[in-house]
């Protein structure tokens, strides 16, 4: 079996998000709170599968399409938008992952 982990990643609860002005499209400090998110989420893949370890990435901020798939690290598997999976933001987790990670969670 693969060894697999599973991050779920949020805007509000990353470094520097201190106002819910900061998580929305289009406004104050949108661009810098996701930039932030990018950079959390990369950190934790790459180590991930410096471990040996195949990433699956659910971007579960908002409507689920933040995350810019050309600046997660090659080989990870993301999963945008919504799919009325009752698991919402950890939809697509399944017992093939050995673990999961919360990035950004609130
Ligand atoms: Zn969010």
């Amino acid at each position: 079996m693969e060894k697999k982990i599973y991050i779920s990643c949020d805007m509000e609860g990353c470094a520097g998000v201190t106002s819910w002005e900061q998580t929305h499209y289009g406004h104050k400090g949108y661009d810098l709170a996701l930039k932030e998110m990018t950079r959390e989420t990369v950190a934790a893949v790459k180590a991930c599968q410096q471990a040996g370890y195949q990433m699956t990435v659910k971007d579960g901020h908002e409507d689920g399409i933040n995350l810019d798939p050309a600046l997660l690290p090659a080989g990870t598997e993301l999963i945008q938008g919504w799919d009325s999976s009752p698991e919402e933001m950890m939809a697509g987790i399944s017992s093939d992952y050995a673990g999961a990670i919360h990035i950004g969670s609130h």
